[in-house]
């Protein structure tokens, strides 16, 4: 992008605030009203809305997608006749007059044709990734049209954006990348013009089209992703990720009852933690956000007055642990050879690993023996009988990987000396410290996660004196008090 593009980019998007709600934001007629609060409180803004599915749906979705595809056609349209009336309800809850005529009319076409493709896939009893992703988008198409409509009958001028002609991703169904200079150029054309005339954009996060108009979705969980690919097209001055719990947390709440809201984050540190699993955001959320310098801030749909989280690039000091977080189905796999390793070996192994498009992270190396991440064991079989005489591989399901993250972590001793002891009495495998200067993570009996979060969290955040004295965690402390 030229220099003069960017200058202009930003003077349009200089205001503009991209605020994205999940599934449990917009999941009854009550977390829509309260959706239409947040946004006035941001009128003054430029406000750019993006939204999930609501809470459950895709899951529903995908669930009949299945039943269809084993040819369960009476299931799959008895659940999508079940989603159907839960949306025709919050229509009529939330528009009235001939607004509400044409959202019904819509929907119900909409639900038509999500019928059919139901109907065909009964027929031709095969689910590719393809139509997944085609019937999973149902989900975002719905709850973004209700949102528009139920903001514009609010008093709030809002447009609906189909986001599939928007963002343009490459054909990796199931989690596709954006490409991104046309989905920028897109989302600059579209969305500036209605900035301008002071109207809402409100999108579906989460969807996307190849080139050609093939739909396409970013990965379960994806709107995080969609918001900040939008607020970066606009170089936006905020991303707000609006969820259900207080910001990002020290370890997550469903595991940790005692786990406290982070006040400031590096964009590193909070990538580190979405990678290893904290559900809070999408993965892919911070590259964008970083690349633009755009703030991210995580924030309560249901106490909007809460602070939450800032997660921007802000210096950092201070050395300690900031977050535990667990990654959950993991396949832990051992590449062993006889003949030691080296970059032959290497070169033959990843290959096969990319041949089978298997993709594993990598944890350690030893003498002889390669040590990866997988999520799953469908590929392995094929993996190990192709490097038969090669390489030994074998795995173990069922594992899971706890992370500790926080800024320099690992140049601090002491703190994985204190995790071993912490976890001592359990079957851990393969601890890493050393890929990332702010992660330390080890592998352990799915089983164990809760414990050992939960032991993790006692060790490092129950003593204020451990806190780390920049003032994220710290802030936290006095907050809960
Ligand atoms: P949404 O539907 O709004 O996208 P998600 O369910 O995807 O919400 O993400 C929010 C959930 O992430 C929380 O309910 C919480 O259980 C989970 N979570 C996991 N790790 C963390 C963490 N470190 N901080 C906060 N929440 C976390
Ligand atoms: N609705 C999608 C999912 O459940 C995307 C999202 O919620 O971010 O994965
Ligand atoms: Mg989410």
């Amino acid at each position: 992008m030229s220099g003069l593009n960017r200058q202009s980019r930003f003077e349009r998007g200089d205001d503009v605030v991209v605020m994205k709600f999940g599934g449990t934001s917009v999941e009854d007629s009550a977390a829509i009203r309260r959706l239409i609060g947040i946004v006035q409180s941001r009128q003054h803004h430029q406000p750019v809305v993006v939204v999930s599915a609501l809470a459950k749906v895709t899951d529903q979705l995908l669930e009949a997608a299945h039943a269809a595809a084993n040819g369960h056609l009476g299931s799959a349209l008895a659940t999508v006749r079940n989603i159907y009336v839960r949306h025709e309800a919050l229509a009529d809850s939330l528009v009235t007059g001939s607004a509400y005529g044409s959202l019904d009319r819509e929907l119900r076409d909409e639900f038509r044709a999500l019928e059919s493709l139901l109907q065909d896939l009964q027929t031709s009893r095969h689910l590719d990734l393809a139509l997944q992703d085609r019937l999973l988008g149902f989900g975002e198409c719905f709850s973004s049209k209700l949102v528009s409509e139920a903001l514009s009958e609010a008093g709030i001028k809002s447009a609906h954006v189909d986001a599939r002609d928007c963002i343009f991703t490459d054909a990796r169904h199931g989690q596709a990348s954006p490409v991104w200079d046309s989905t920028n150029q897109r989302l600059q054309d579209t969305l500036s013009p209605l900035l301008q005339s002071a109207r809402v954009p409100v999108l579906g996060g989460f969807i996307a089209s190849t080139g050609d108009g093939v739909p396409t979705t970013l990965g379960r969980g994806g709107s995080d992703f969609s918001a900040a690919i939008v607020g970066a097209a606009l170089g936006a001055a905020r991303v707000e990720i609006w969820t259900d719990v207080d910001g990002v947390m020290t370890a997550d709440p469903k595991l940790c009852a005692d786990a406290r809201v982070i006040r400031k984050m590096s964009f590193e540190e909070a990538a580190e933690l979405a990678h290893f699993g904290a559900k809070v955001l999408h993965p892919a959320t911070l590259a964008p956000a970083m690349r633009e310098n755009i703030p991210v801030y995580v924030l309560n749909a249901r106490r909007p007055e809460g602070e939450g989280t800032e997660i921007s690039a802000r210096a950092r000091t201070g050395t300690s642990v900031s977050a535990i977080t667990a990654k959950r189905n993991v396949v832990a796999v051992e590449v062993a050879s006889s003949r030691g390793i080296d970059s032959a070996l290497f070169n033959t192994v990843f290959g096969t690993f990319d041949q089978h498009a298997c993709a594993v992270d990598v944890m350690g190396t030893s003498l002889g023996r390669i040590s990866l991440l997988a999520s799953s064991t469908a590929a392995l079989p094929g993996i190990a009988a192709d490097l038969q005489g090669v390489a030994d591989v074998r795995w173990e399901n069922h594992r899971a990987l706890v992370c500790l993250v926080g800024e320099n972590i690992r140049h601090q001793p002491d703190v994985a000396r204190r995790v071993f002891a912490a976890v001592s009495d359990m079957d851990v495998r393969v601890l890493c410290q050393g890929a990332s200067d702010r992660t330390i993570s080890f592998l352990v009996e799915e089983s164990k996660v809760e414990e050992s979060v939960q032991r993790l969290h006692t060790l490092f955040f129950q003593k204020p004196e451990l806190v780390r004295d920049w003032g994220g965690i710290s802030s936290a402390f006095c907050q809960a008090g």
